[in-house]
């Protein structure tokens, strides 16, 4: 129960936190400006930091006065999105498109909290606490920067656990799960190309947007019959961009597409089965075909013992009924995955903000706005959780 008393007492605090950074939002690698405040934050309780050599990121680091014991790294997201927000509040954006739609507001607030209340119980705990704001969550490329500045090093990490805000749960809730939780997300881009010519003779060329309609149809054959049926994939081909006019037959067809799988096999599988496709008919209609396939973050694999480490904690802090457990997992995905793979022993969970009787809000909308009653939840989880962790 003392944890969340902490968690309370710290409150009107994270509030104010949060809004300081809703009004100030930055893009990511840019957050200049929220870097400075997080480690105004941190010396107020004076939690060292550990110097990166990057623009933008903090890593805080609190060591227990109970001597030698693991690395819990707890971390959270500075960045914001470029729309332009539409909520009436006072602390509403300063920034004309730029705004905090995804929560990570709300989520450097609560790691902020989190370590203000860790702090005050250091004389409990061993080994030691890292709280990582890392930048760029959002163009999923700020882990890997914080992974080459050594964050999960000297000792390297033993735990490490995050949070997203999420309509999957009630504000006061955390949903939870084992095994796959985000899938992996990885770019396609296919080019069809021909010589071009004009539209009323297409015998004499041949056409790259017949050859770009057959293969958005045909790509979607890879679902439904070269992957198991149990497996999750999706296929999505999101734009496609060619020609110029109504009576030119044009030189090329660029699809773009994105592939969300939970599995890491069924993931090195797909490039395969997109190149089989382009060239069987890139091949029937006469065109040239290129693809470009990008690896972009992994599937959110959830560690079993650390996930009934943080559900233990939610137990405590929110009550048993107050941990729930989705039964699928999200075809969206997260950079958090890339610290799995450094750390194995690691979880992510879904902090709940739905009030009940009203629609759950939405994810990047410009009337997004972090509920401040996810705020003791989040700070409560996280701190309970370092603290089993370090005190046993
Ligand atoms: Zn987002
Ligand atoms: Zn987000």
């Amino acid at each position: 129960m003392r944890i969340r008393t902490l968690a309370e007492a710290k409150q009107p605090e994270m509030a104010a936190w949060r809004h300081q950074i809703h009004q100030n939002p930055e893009l990511g690698f840019q957050e200049q400006k929220t870097t400075a405040f997080v480690k105004k934050v941190l010396k107020q309780a004076d939690i060292s930091m550990r110097p990166l050599g990057t623009p933008t990121g903090v890593l805080g680091i609190l060591r227990g006065e109970q001597g030698p014991g693991p690395v819990v790294v707890l971390r959270a997201d500075l960045d914001a999105l470029p729309m332009q927000e539409e909520n009436d509040v006072p602390y509403a954006s300063h920034t004309a498109n730029v705004m905090h739609a995804c929560g990570h507001d709300g989520h450097t607030a609560i790691l902020l909290g989190t370590a203000h209340i860790l702090a005050s119980l250091k004389s409990q705990l061993r080994g030691e606490v890292r709280f990582l704001f890392q930048p760029a969550e959002e163009t999923l490329h700020g882990a890997r920067q914080m992974i080459e500045a050594g964050v999960l090093d000297d000792p390297p990490a033993d735990y490490i656990a995050g949070l997203h805000g999420s309509p999957l749960a009630e504000i006061g809730q955390m949903a939870i799960r084992r095994g796959p939780v985000m899938a992996s997300a990885d770019m396609a881009v296919i080019t069809f190309s021909a010589a071009g010519g004009h539209g009323a003779y297409p015998h004499r060329t041949r056409d790259p947007i017949l050859a770009a309609g057959h293969f958005i149809t045909a790509v979607q054959s890879i679902v439904s019959r070269q992957v198991n049926a149990v497996d999750s994939v999706v296929v999505s081909i999101c734009s496609l961009e060619s020609g110029s006019a109504f009576n030119i037959i044009p030189r090329q067809a660029v699809l773009k597409g994105t592939v969300r799988t939970l599995n890491k096999s069924v993931r090195q599988g797909i490039p395969n089965m997109l190149e089989e496709k382009a060239a069987g008919i890139a091949q029937a209609f006469g065109c040239d075909w290129q693809l470009e396939y990008t690896q972009g973050v992994p599937a959110v694999q959830n560690d079993a013992s650390v996930v009934d480490q943080l559900v233990e904690a939610g137990q405590i802090v929110l009550g048993p009924e107050n941990v729930v457990f989705p039964p699928d997992p999200l075809m969206g995905s997260e950079d958090f995955a890339f610290y799995m793979e450094k750390v194995p022993k690691s979880a992510f969970f879904q902090l709940g903000f739905v009030r009940p009787g009203q629609p759950a809000p939405n994810l990047h909308n410009s009337h997004f706005n972090f509920d401040d009653g996810a705020l003791v939840p989040g700070a409560a989880v996280l701190s309970q959780f370092a603290a089993d962790m370090l005190t046993r």
